[in-house]
């Protein structure tokens, strides 16, 4: 068993991973992971199920949930030690699954009209949990022989501006950030390398205004980082006085291509990254 790997960034089939909070919790004990945090797609279904399984074999896991926000590319925001029973977030949260629910039925449509047999009733049972989304549609497209994988699902169909793609309604990035806050929780900028950022502003600018809004950190370890990229963003977080933290993305079988806390079998996140984070938050 290696000693002290971390994951900070993980998917559950409360979203949009493929194995339940339980089963990841086991999975992260037979990889030798000592910690991980739940960070699904705007819910923190998974969290009270993954818990208890901390519980049960003796993996350190960190109650969180991403946030997708309203900025050009993306821009998600992690959230980490959060009070799940908080009543703001919950309220927010659902308010998420409400922009959800109104842009699924659109996508479904685009594709009844491409000619797709496919119904809402087949993605809701291939989602399982309360998040649905676009990983959703690809699963039912590949099952029903429409495409061959999810990653044609989304070239040919799901990725913004492919012709069954309908955006969603979202928070702003400081209402993200202040819905976490709220909550106790720390936010995180998450992969920052997926940021289109604007013309004339740079990644500090945007970083530091973030900052003003309650933002304590970025992630700096993550999958597809070239090791040029991590110091970089390494070297952000210490001149904007952020915290580092590092994460996989993992999403089991829907991106299989990605290890648990391991990445692309490069990743080594030290449990020191944690440390810190348990330090801040109890300062
Ligand atoms: P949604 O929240 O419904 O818009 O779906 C977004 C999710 O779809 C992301 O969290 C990814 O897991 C997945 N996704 C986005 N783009 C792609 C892509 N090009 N290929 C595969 N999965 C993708
Ligand atoms: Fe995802
Ligand atoms: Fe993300
Ligand atoms: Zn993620």
């Amino acid at each position: 068993m290696k000693d002290g790997l971390i994951d900070l960034h993980v998917h559950t089939t409360a979203s949009d991973g493929t194995y339940t909070p339980r089963e990841i919790v086991k999975y992260a004990l037979q990889q030798g992971i000592k910690a991980l945090a739940i960070t699904d797609h705007d819910t923190i279904d998974g969290v009270e199920e993954a818990l208890a399984a901390s519980q049960e074999f003796g993996v350190e896991v960190i109650p969180g949930v991403e946030i997708g926000v309203d900025y050009p590319g993306e821009m998600h925001i992690l959230g980490y030690y959060l009070d799940y029973q908080n009543k703001q977030l919950n309220d927010g949260l659902r308010l998420l699954l409400q922009y959800r629910d109104m842009r699924n039925p659109q996508m479904i449509k685009k594709l009844n009209e491409l000619g797709f047999d496919i119904t809402m009733k087949e993605v809701k049972q291939a989602a399982g949990g309360e998040v649905i989304g676009r990983p959703h549609i690809a699963d039912v497209l590949v099952t029903k022989g429409f495409v061959k994988d999810n990653k044609e699902a989304f070239e040919k169909y799901l990725a913004a501006g492919k012709p069954a793609y309908v955006p969603k309604d979202r928070l702003t990035p400081q209402e993200g950030i202040e819905l976490i806050t709220a909550a106790g929780g720390i936010p995180v900028l998450a992969h920052p390398k997926y940021l289109d950022i604007e013309e004339g502003k740079s990644l500090k600018e945007l970083v530091l205004s973030l900052k003003e809004f309650g933002l304590k950190g970025i992630e700096v370890y993550y999958t597809t980082y070239s090791q040029v990229e991590t110091a970089m963003y390494l070297e952000l977080a210490e001149n904007c006085g952020l915290l580092p933290t590092g994460g996989t993305d993992f999403h089991g079988k829907n991106k299989p291509e990605i290890l648990l806390g391991r990445g692309e079998g490069n990743l080594n996140i030290p449990y020191s990254i944690l440390e810190n984070l348990k330090t801040y938050r109890n300062s």
